[in-house]
C-alpha cells in the first residue's frame, strides 16, 4: 500500500507538519543530540523545532564521545548542555552571567559563539545518553527556572513529572532567555520574543496530534 509522502517535511500527507513551522531566526546555534529511538517518533517535536529555526542540526546517537559530528560542534562551539543537573546553572539574569563571565554579551565565551546542545529522548534515555559520553558530562550546564521549566504545553505524551517540558519548548525558552541578554525575567509561555510564534504554532501541533489520538487507554508512554 502506497502512502503519499510530503516532499518537504517526508512525513505522510495527513501527518504533514509543514502547516505548524515557523521561520525563526536564532542567533544561538542549537545541536540537538538525538536518541535513535525517538527518531521515527512521530509525536516528537525536534522535527517541527529543526524545521523552524535557521540555525539547528540534529545529530543522532547514544553515545557522542567519539562522535565526529559533536566532535566538529565541540571545536567550533562553546557549547552549554540544558539538563537539569545538580550543578546546572539557572537561566535567570545571575546564571547567565555566571556562564559567560561577561556582563552584556552572553552569545560568546573566549571568541567562541556559544552554542545550545538539547537531549531528545525519554527522560530515562537523556539520561543514558549523559552517561555514556564523557564528553557531555564536562559541559556546562544550564536549565529554566521554575516558572518556565512547569509551564509546558505538551498534552501528546502523558506529562508525568513537573520539568517535563517537550523539548521544543524548552529550547525555545533557553534561546529566548540566553539571547535577551538585558532581562531574562521578561521572558514568560506569553512572552517568549522571536520564539512566541513558534511556541503558539506548537500549540496548534498539540491540538492537531490530539486529533490522531485513538483512545486513553493507547496514550501511556513513557517520558
Ligand atoms: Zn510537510
Amino acid at each position: 500500500m502506497s502512502r503519499t509522502l510530503c516532499p518537504n517535511c517526508q512525513r505522510p500527507d495527513k501527518a504533514c507538519i509543514c502547516a505548524f513551522t515557523a521561520d525563526t531566526a536564532n542567533d544561538i546555534h542549537v545541536v540537538v543530540l538525538q536518541h535513535p529511538s525517538e527518531v521515527s517518533q512521530t509525536k516528537g517535536t525536534i522535527a517541527l523545532l529543526a524545521k523552524s529555526l535557521r540555525s539547528c542540526q540534529v545529530v543522532i546517537g547514544e553515545n557522542f564521545s567519539e562522535d565526529k559530528c559533536f566532535l566538529q560542534v565541540m571545536s567550533h562551539y562553546h557549547p552549554v548542555l540544558l539538563y537539569p543537573g545538580e550543578h546546572a546553572k539557572i537561566l535567570n539574569n545571575e546564571g547567565i552571567a555566571q556562564l559567560t563571565n561577561a556582563s552584556n554579551k552572553p552569545l560568546a565565551v573566549k571568541d567562541k559563539p556559544i552554542c545550545l546542545v538539547v537531549l531528545d529522548g525519554t527522560w530515562k534515555k537523556a539520561y543514558r545518553m549523559f552517561m555514556l559520553s564523557d564528553n557531555l558530562q564536562q559541559l556546562p550546564q544550564v536549565c529554566l527556572p521554575d516558572y518556565l521549566a512547569n509551564a509546558g504545553q505538551y498534552h501528546i505524551r502523558k506529562v508525568a513529572k513537573k520539568n517535563a517540558l517537550s523539548s521544543l519548548e524548552a529550547s525555545c525558552y533557553a534561546l529566548a532567555l540566553l539571547e535577551n541578554s538585558c532581562d531574562s525575567s521578561e521572558v514568560s509561555p506569553e512572552n517568549a520574543g522571536k520564539y512566541q510564534l513558534l511556541l503558539n504554532k506548537f500549540k496548534e501541533f498539540n491540538q492537531f496530534q490530539m486529533s490522531f489520538r485513538p483512545s486513553p487507554k493507547d496514550s501511556r508512554e513513557e517520558i
